[in-house]
């Protein structure tokens, strides 16, 4: 249980603090993962990044930079952000948790599903650490990392990229999530959540260059889902191969969005 909450008013205060407890102290973002039950975190002491101006979306040198405490739902107004990022918002069900998370928690809590991180995989998501220093979103998801996200950078924001939410109803959770990117030179790229323990690219069928029929088999060969209360495994190496050929035509029909 929380029992000292900290306000820190510069980012070199929270790191201090975060130095001073280790780990005793969690960041605090929207709250929403740490405060909700079986989630609620076990930690005594929170160190609240509300006060550290890092809720600004800014576009510069054709690259978009969003702070990792825009809320889900604010970031969903924007008119910066990509077509395709803004339809993955609209796959997280619940307005109250939209508007109390915020893009650095989603990413931070590394959900087991979580319907916005393969648009961020395929559109080659960077962040912007604590340090000052770049890392991918891939590297950051992928280790035990918990250094405090500053903000949330989009090289290519203009990439044609399309993603796609498979569930039993509206508001179910995912079977699977799943998106592709294409750039420039077509060179695609697919991120799939719902078949792993967490999202992954999948680097090797990316480099094959295939289309239709023989992307969805190159797909549905490559993964090894479980089963799960969502769907069986067969279903889920189906439904990505199929999601994915037809997430590449949709971007073939794209023209770029800026
Ligand atoms: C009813 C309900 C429904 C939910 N539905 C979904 C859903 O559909 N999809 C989904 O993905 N999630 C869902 N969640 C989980 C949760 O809302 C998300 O994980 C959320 O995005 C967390 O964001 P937050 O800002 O509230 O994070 P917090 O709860 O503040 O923090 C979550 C974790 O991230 C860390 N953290 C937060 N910000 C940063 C930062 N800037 N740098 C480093 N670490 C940080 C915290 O220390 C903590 O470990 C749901 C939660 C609830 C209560």
């Amino acid at each position: 249980m929380i029992e000292q909450f900290f306000r820190p008013e510069s980012v070199r205060q929270a790191l201090e603090l975060k130095r001073q407890y280790l780990d005793t102290a969690v960041y605090f973002g929207g709250g929403s993962k740490l405060n909700a039950a079986p989630a609620k975190t076990v930690t005594r002491v929170a160190i609240a990044l509300a006060g550290l101006g890092m809720d600004k979306i800014l576009s510069q040198d054709g690259q978009l930079h969003i702070g990792a405490m825009i809320t889900i739902q604010t970031l969903e107004h924007s008119p910066l952000i990509p077509a395709a990022l803004r339809e993955a918002i609209g796959f997280v069900y619940s307005k109250n948790v939209r508007n109390q998370a915020t893009l650095g928690g989603e990413i931070a809590a590394r959900q087991q599903e979580s319907v916005l991180i393969p648009v961020l995989l395929a559109m080659h998501t960077k962040l912007i650490l604590g340090n000052g220093m770049p890392v991918d979103l891939e590297d950051y998801i992928n280790g035990a990392r918990s250094e405090l996200i500053l903000s949330v950078m989009l090289p290519e924001p203009h990439i044609r990229c399309a993603t796609r939410k498979i569930s039993r109803s509206t508001g179910g959770s995912a079977v699977i999530t799943a998106a592709v990117a294409l750039d420039g030179k077509g060179k695609m790229r697919i991120a799939l959540d719902g078949v792993t323990d967490k999202a992954i690219r999948l680097r090797d069928v990316e480099r094959r260059n295939l289309s239709d029929a023989a992307l969805e088999t190159a797909v549905s060969n490559a993964i090894s889902p479980r089963a799960d209360l969502c769907s069986s495994a067969a279903y889920k190496r189906y439904i990505a191969g199929v999601v994915v050929a037809d997430l590449l035509i949709e971007c073939q029909q794209m023209r770029e969005s800026w």
